[in-house]
């Protein structure tokens, strides 16, 4: 089993930047990520498609190719389409690629494993048709393929990029049923102070506004009541806004609130975890450094709380950092001087984050859906049964799990498991804290019995 100083779970901004820093400071670094190639959700496969696609994804998606090449560095491993299924103390780090399992060693790990969009389950979101915004964004990052005719539903500033992404190639989304309230807004204006420091990420998102307007894609603010209607396939958009009712005829539905860490592989370590009232979600403990409160274990970008591509990168340069310091490579001195300028950029980075995660709150109706709505996609289970086990005893996710297997399927939890904390808290009169999450076992990720038959 080849052992390194370092090994690092996911090659987005913030694992690229930790390897690359981590390298130059004369670590050994293993990157693994299952995705074939380096990027992470925002610089996705860009090496190939920065060519084919840049004009449509931005300038802001094709810088990326300098962090991709910062990997082919001699010490650094970038071992990809490897599915981490597995890490135990100290550190064994177990995965599949190429069909076979293989096992590495190290002596701290960085998980940068990103963020998961926020699960929006509202009436009809499992027909045929109906997918995340961000799914629709991988198809076309990766192979070009666009909805020719989709309604984009919910909130926030990835909404508006797909949207503008949608427009600069040539086929603009059908309307946009956008969920946030003038209410909203105001609340957020308190924070427009701070956002103003960030004002690069409110000029980006008036650019992208103004592209989808000059587009005559047609905005409908405050959505309420929304659904999706189709017999076998999604065939519309239904919703009131301002008052009035409409409906949307579609073939595509692209849904999207907000993202979330993917706190999986620290839960699988028992990294512990609070609810973050801000970002309405869980978020793991850990301090300046992204050092966590399981010795060895760091956490850096978006699985350590939402802050984006750039407070992702420099969040992982300085663990490198802290990481180089305590294996005895970088003095504290030395670690200090270079974090410092990381962690002023982190900060200016994240100063319009409050006005952001104010202005665009997640859809209460997708965050406390009605009865009849499946939130565990896998088992199939709905928000009313969730609230039936709750009025039976059930005080926590664990618990409905053996009440009616939600969370147990394929996709071990990661889809459900807010929605599933969050209604079983608003049944029981409790916060999400004390209600918890599932408890996360490996595998993390499904491994076959074959896989496993092929460790050596
Ligand atoms: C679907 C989606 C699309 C997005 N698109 C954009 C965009 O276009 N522009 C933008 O500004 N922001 C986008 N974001 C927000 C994005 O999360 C951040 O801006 C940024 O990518 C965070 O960087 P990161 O390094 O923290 O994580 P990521 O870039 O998400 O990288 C995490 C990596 O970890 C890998 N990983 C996770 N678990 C495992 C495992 N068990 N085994 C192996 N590998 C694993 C993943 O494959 C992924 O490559 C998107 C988010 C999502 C969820």
């Amino acid at each position: 089993m080849r052992h390194y100083d370092l090994a690092i779970l996911g090659a987005g901004p913030a694992g690229m930047a930790a390897a690359a820093t981590a390298a130059e400071a004369g670590l050994s670094v293993c990157v693994l990520d299952e995705q074939p190639h380096a990027g992470g959700q925002i610089y996705r496969d860009v090496e190939r498609v920065a060519a084919l696609r840049g004009d449509i994804l931005g300038k802001d998606y094709t810088r990326g190719a300098t962090l991709t090449a910062g990997l082919r560095h001699a010490a650094i491993t970038h071992l990809s389409g490897a599915v981490v299924w597995a890490i135990e103390h100290a550190f064994r780090i177990s995965f599949t690629q190429g069909g076979a399992a293989a096992q590495i060693a190290a002596e701290r790990v960085l998980l940068a494993t990103g963020a998961l969009e926020r699960p929006m389950p509202l009436p009809g979101w499992t027909l045929p048709g109906v997918m995340t915004a961000g799914a629709g964004q991988i198809l076309l990052k990766q192979s070009g393929v666009l909805a020719q005719s989709a309604v984009l539903v919910g909130s926030g500033p990835l909404l508006y990029l797909i949207a503008a992404q949608m427009v600069r190639a040539g086929v603009p989304p059908v309307a946009m049923v956008e969920t946030q309230t003038l209410d909203d807004l105001i609340r957020a204006a308190r924070h427009l102070g701070g956002a103003l420091r960030g004002w690069r990420y409110l000029l980006k998102g008036a650019r992208m506004l103004a592209e989808i307007t000059s587009a005559r894609v047609p905005r409908h603010t405050g959505a309420t009541g929304i659904a999706i209607a189709g017999e076998s396939r999604a065939e519309a958009v239904t919703f009131t806004s301002k008052g009035r009712a409409h409906r949307i005829p579609c073939d595509t539905v692209f849904l999207h609130h907000g993202v979330v860490p993917n706190t999986q592989a620290a839960r699988s370590l028992g990294v512990s975890h609070i609810w973050d009232r801000a970002q309405s979600c869980f978020v793991p403990s850990v301090d300046d450094w992204g050092q966590s409160d399981v010795a060895g274990v760091f956490i850096a970008g978006d699985s350590a709380g939402i802050g984006g591509a750039n407070v992702a990168e420099s969040a992982g340069r300085m663990t490198a950092l802290k990481v180089a310091e305590e294996l005895g490579r970088l003095s504290a001195t030395e670690r200090d001087r270079q974090a410092a300028p990381l962690r002023s950029a982190r900060n200016k980075d994240l100063a319009a984050r409050p006005f952001l995660d104010r202005a665009y709150p997640p859809h209460a109706a997708a965050v406390a859906p009605d009865d009849a709505t499946v939130i565990c996609r896998c088992e199939e289970v709905t928000a009313g049964d969730i609230r039936r086990y709750a009025a039976l005893g059930c005080l926590g996710p664990n618990q409905a799990k053996a009440f009616g297997r939600a969370g147990m399927g394929p996709c071990q939890g990661r889809y459900c498991g807010l929605s599933v904390s969050v209604i079983l808290a608003q049944a029981n009169g409790l916060t999400p804290d004390a209600t918890g999450y599932y408890r996360i076992r490996p595998p993390i990720k499904p491994v076959t019995l074959g896989e496993l038959a092929s460790l050596e």
